[in-house]
């Protein structure tokens, strides 16, 4: 068995030795690198996703220990049949997702990707604005990206039919991923569950299971498929308790 079979702590570029706290400071490294105004015309979606993959895993001790050992990515532990009998259910924590600009926990985080088109007479720019957001912010940056567009996004002929594609996508909801919007909305429902907010944790689970909801569906691949798998069973437990 290699120390690293999925590469997650090459993802992070930290040692398979590094402490928690290592890997946390990796972890915020990579995620600012990442941030879109540092990588203007490039997609840094996958990236991101690997990011957070590697750092979901890692963070948690108890799925750390598990990855170290089996290679294989467990489920965050949820209290067990034993807790339901009356013994106390083995501690465990997740760190919840944050919004990127405000910086609160929230239910209702999303990751969302608005575009924005800027043109002038011959060209124009499509500047992509992605992160995860609460749905205040995430409604702030949809009418800073939308007003920019429609102010400044039409002047060429491209131009006008970028502003218009982004527009209508922006006012849609704005790109969202599923599977990186399931493993938010998974990890909130733990966090929340874990903490006894048990309204909270039902909200979250119940996006989660929405979110899962499309994993027959085409555009999932094998990858996502089988990474929604693993999360569904969480969801469903989750959703048992609350
Ligand atoms: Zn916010």
């Amino acid at each position: 068995m290699s120390a690293d079979p999925r590469g997650y702590y090459r993802i992070l570029r930290v040692a398979p030795s590094a402490s928690q706290e290592a890997i946390k400071q990796a972890y915020r490294a990579m995620a600012k690198a990442l941030h879109p105004d540092l990588n203007r015309g490039q997609d840094t979606t996958a990236a991101f996703q690997a990011v957070n993959e590697a750092y979901s895993v890692l963070s948690d001790p108890s799925q750390r220990a598990a990855y170290d050992q089996t290679g294989s990515a467990t489920p965050p532990p949820m209290p067990t049949q034993a807790a339901r009998a009356g013994t106390p259910p083995p501690v465990y924590q997740v760190e919840p997702y944050t919004c990127v600009d405000c910086g609160c926990v929230s239910p209702k985080l999303r990751h969302i990707k608005y575009t924005q088109v800027v043109s002038y007479l011959i060209g124009s720019y499509k500047t992509n604005i992605w992160g995860v957001f609460c749905e205040e912010c995430a409604s702030k940056r949809l009418t800073k990206a939308s007003l920019v567009t429609g102010a400044f996004g039409w002047m060429s002929v491209p131009g006008l039919f970028y502003s218009a594609h982004a527009l209508g996508r922006n006012l849609t909801g704005g790109q969202q991923q599923n599977l990186i919007n399931l493993e938010i909305c998974t990890r909130q429902a733990v966090y929340y569950f874990s903490r006894g907010d048990r309204a909270n944790a039902r909200i979250a689970a119940t996006d989660a299971q929405a979110f899962a909801g499309g994993v027959n569906e085409g555009w999932w691949n094998d990858d996502e498929k089988r990474r929604a798998r693993e999360l569904i069973p969480i969801i469903k437990e989750v959703l048992g308790k609350v």
